[in-house]
């Protein structure tokens, strides 16, 4: 099934085009991927992959600049899809494949079906995961995570604000107790990927202004007196909608607190290594979304009466990227493998010395997968010529996403920064 635009010309000739097709995608990262991933991996990738393919014929998805990504979330959610880094039997789902490694299978499959619907899940993750360490089993904090587990509604994390971005310590939005144990918060959040969209917000404020120590984590729904969201867009994911909340005397009842005056800032660095993990999951996979195109393209394209594969302008270009993808993949793999392996081991909470580990491995994959990722899509871009700048192809968004996945968990420069953090104490461990 070819992914033409209805609205503009078509720029590749059929036989291309039909080849590109999801199912071939597939197939070539699976051809590439067999015999690195155990029998389960590849079982639960397949059986997503196969969800992707049915859904995206049954509903004659064609990846075009009209579709909501957000009207595809209830039937992902229903099949439990929108994330498997849990099992979430506080929800009654009890998940048989799930953890870090699983996820990325998850991942793998959605975002080379839509790259952008994937990252707009992996924002609803990012949700979901501080609800599920700190419900308390409080019925509603159940059924908000309920809700976005199982696609009910898109869920956001509200950190940035408008005059703190990496300096996210540092908060300007406030939170103050009233006599009855509910909280009023006011301030500007950011750059909130989902929120326009989401009845659930995870969002943090702090007792003192700067005060990192007195931050304080809380569970918030759009509907809320004083709580107002607008869209704020981002022409690189033209259809994820981000939003510019602002707090004004909204208050957040006893029950909605999920950390308190004082545990803010351990909660928001507890989810610091998943949510990297994540990003570099999703940042490979679409180095694989777009190799698979390039390297189908150059398979049949020909110049010269010649395939542009056999040009070693193109062909070695290609092997690069893929051996670099590849060897990248494995890496990431081996960590959430590890990181599993261990969480099961020490029953979900990591010792500090290994969760210090974790946390500059997780910056370094962050790091080194999200370059990668600005590189290889972009070249894979450019070795189809035309053909991956036009629109007939997921190319493009390839080429934009792939650009932001830098920024976003913390920038390259944040991520340098923990890194050399992290060298200084291996020094003085090591010296
Ligand atoms: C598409 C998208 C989705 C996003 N989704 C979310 C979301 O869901 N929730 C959320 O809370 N936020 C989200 N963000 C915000 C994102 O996390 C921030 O944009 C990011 O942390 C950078 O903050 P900033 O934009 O304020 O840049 P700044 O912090 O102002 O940084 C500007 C530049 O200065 C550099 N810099 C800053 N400090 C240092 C330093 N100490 N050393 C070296 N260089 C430094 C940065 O690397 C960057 O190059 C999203 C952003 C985008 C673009």
């Amino acid at each position: 099934m070819p992914l033409e635009k209805t609205k503009y010309a078509q720029a590749i000739n059929d036989e291309i085009l039909g080849k590109f097709s999801l199912k071939n995608r597939y197939n070539f990262l699976n051809n590439n991927l067999t015999s690195a991933l155990s029998t389960e991996e590849f079982g639960f990738l397949r059986q997503v992959q196969r969800f992707c393919l049915k859904f995206e014929k049954q509903n004659n998805i064609k990846h075009n600049s009209d579709e909501d990504v957000y009207d595809w979330v209830p039937a992902f959610g229903e099949k439990g899809y929108i994330t498997r880094m849990h099992p979430f039997t506080e929800c009654d789902l009890n998940y048989k494949e799930h953890g870090l490694a699983m996820d990325f299978m998850r991942n793998l499959a959605i975002d080379m079906f839509d790259p952008q619907f994937a990252m707009g899940g992996g924002a609803t993750v990012l949700a979901i995961n501080p609800v599920h360490e700190h419900h308390d089993n409080v019925p509603v904090r159940i059924e908000a995570l309920k809700e976005m587990v199982t696609g009910k509604s898109p869920g956001a994390i509200l950190i940035t604000e408008p005059e703190r971005g990496s300096d996210a310590v540092h908060q300007l939005t406030t939170c103050d107790e009233q006599p009855d144990g509910s909280f009023l918060l006011n301030g500007t959040k950011i750059f909130s990927t989902n929120a326009p969209k989401s009845r659930w917000l995870v969002g943090y404020a702090t007792a003192e202004q700067n005060n990192g120590n007195t931050m304080a984590q809380f569970l918030i729904n759009t509907s809320w007196d004083g709580v107002n969201v607008e869209r704020v867009y981002i022409p690189w994911v033209p259809k994820l909608f981000l939003g510019k909340e602002t707090l004004t005397n909204a208050r957040v009842p006893k029950e909605y607190i999920l950390g308190p005056v004082g545990k803010g800032r351990e909660h928001l660095f507890e989810g610091l290594v998943p949510e990297r993990i994540a990003i570099a999951v999703m940042s490979i996979s679409q180095c694989w979304g777009s190799l698979a195109h390039a390297v189908i393209y150059a398979n049949l394209r020909k110049q010269f009466d010649k395939l542009i594969l056999l040009f070693q302008g193109v062909g070695f270009l290609l092997t690069d990227l893929w051996a670099r993808v590849t060897n990248v993949t494995l890496g990431l793999l081996k960590f959430c493998e590890l990181f599993d392996e261990k969480m099961e081991k020490f029953g979900g909470e990591l010792p500090p010395n290994i969760a210090q580990v974790m946390v500059a491995s997780a910056s370094q994959l962050k790091y080194h997968a999200t370059m990668l990722s600005k590189d290889v899509c972009y070249e894979c871009a450019n070795s189809m010529g035309g053909a991956g700048l036009c629109d007939n192809t997921l190319m493009h968004d390839y080429l934009n996403i792939s650009r932001i996945q830098e920024i976003v968990g913390g920038s390259r420069q944040i991520q340098q920064y923990i890194m050399s953090m992290s060298l200084r104490q291996l020094y003085k461990m090591s010296v």
